[in-house]
């Protein structure tokens, strides 16, 4: 995830988010309420939908303390005496669903998920996740050696969890061993959910996560895009080495055909940054700067090039362990995705390493190597 710096031509109905604890009304029935997350992305948009006797929640927060604090507050102050009476996770991030086992618990309410979602969710709930453990199997090292770390990096990852690059970064965030639902209600695309007098469709898109459900209120004119499709940032999209042959970019570019035809003044409610008008323009601009990061890896690999050779291609700034991580799993998507259009061509050397080589004999018509966007200054994960 990485912030764009082009002119935003996006229109934002609020300056500022709820102070922590608080709720804001966004549409009739919908609140807007904030927890906190470290680093910069400071924090997660959650939000109430407003039944005939109780209310819904979209997305709950990280599993921490300090989560729980605010919203056992918001409980006795915010939902006018009423109960929760579901909980629904958009996708399976720590950050999103942290305390939808507090939550369903002390409401004896029921949980909505999409499958897949809900089942790799409870995968990383059992034993950690798996950027904590992948490092350390041997799948783990031949995925990084072969798309181009170094073998002291190789090596730090695979250092026991605690102390190691991803496990200490995990626990930084919050995503402790909060207690997870154990048992949901599926969601599935084009479902629909009555709340108070609207209906809430569910619309699954893909490529940050397997399968993020997105909530669209045609009557209210409102969707909530979780980490699908946010304002500022992009959503962080990669291959680790759980599934070392996926195309997420492919799946993620195919899922944002599906919101194309949103109706334009849809107010977007997403999971970071401030809600925002302009769901079209936004949608054009995350798949132009897609594509130009395509085009700029396709240039550099005229020469063979190694995937983490590729890092300085789509990010400036020097990345740390962890950033690296997931600035590899990005840079790889991408090379993926040019796979599968047959513009990139994958070589296992003899040195044991993948190497792209641009195949495409119009490259050199469609190239415009000085006039990319600048490569971008962050990747957070979300
Ligand atoms: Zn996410």
């Amino acid at each position: 995830m990485a912030i764009i710096e082009r002119v935003n031509e996006l229109t934002y109905p609020y300056a500022t988010h709820p102070p922590r604890g608080t709720t804001v009304e966004v549409a009739e029935g919908v609140r807007w309420l904030t927890m906190p997350m470290g680093g910069s992305l400071n924090h997660i948009n959650l939000y109430l939908i407003e039944d005939r006797d109780g209310w819904y929640v979209v997305d709950t927060g990280l599993g921490t303390e300090e989560t729980e604090s605010l919203w056992r507050d918001l409980f006795a102050n915010e939902l006018n005496g009423d109960p929760v009476k579901g909980v629904i996770c958009t996708h399976m991030h720590p950050d999103h669903i942290g305390q939808a086992g507090m939550i369903t618990k002390e409401f004896h309410c029921p949980f909505y998920m999409t499958r897949a979602e809900y089942y790799q969710a409870r995968a990383f709930a059992l034993g950690g996740n798996a950027s904590s453990q992948y490092g350390a199997d041997w799948q783990g090292v031949q995925f990084y050696r072969r798309y181009g770390m170094q073998d002291d990096y190789v090596q730090k990852l695979a250092a026991p969890t605690r102390g190691g690059v991803s496990g200490g970064w995990r626990q930084r965030r919050g995503n402790t061993a909060a207690p997870f639902p154990l048992g949901f209600h599926r969601l599935q695309d084009g479902d629909t959910m009555t709340i108070g007098d609207h209906d809430w469709q569910v619309v699954v898109g893909a490529g940050h996560s397997p399968e993020h459900a997105c909530l669209h209120c045609k009557s209210l004119g409102v969707l909530i895009s979780g980490d699908q499709i946010l304002p500022v940032i992009t959503s962080n999209v990669s291959v680790h080495p759980t599934e070392p042959e996926a195309n997420p970019l492919h799946i993620w570019m195919e899922s944002h055909d599906k919101f194309l035809d949103t109706p334009p003044e849809t107010l977007v409610l997403p999971a970071h940054n401030l809600p925002f008008y302009g769901v079209r323009e936004r949608l054009r601009q995350l798949i132009s700067h897609h594509e130009d990061r395509l085009l700029a890896i396709e240039e550099h690999c005229v020469q063979p090039r190694l995937a983490a050779e590729l890092l300085p291609v789509l990010f400036r700034r020097k990345l740390d362990a962890r950033q690296t991580m997931m600035a590899l799993g990005e840079a790889i998507a991408h090379c993926h995705l040019l796979m599968h259009r047959n513009r990139l061509q994958r070589t296992l050397c003899e040195d044991g390493r993948y190497r792209f080589l641009s195949i495409d004999p119009d490259l050199e018509r469609r190239a415009h190597p000085e006039q990319h966007d600048a490569p971008d200054d962050q990747p957070i994960l979300v």
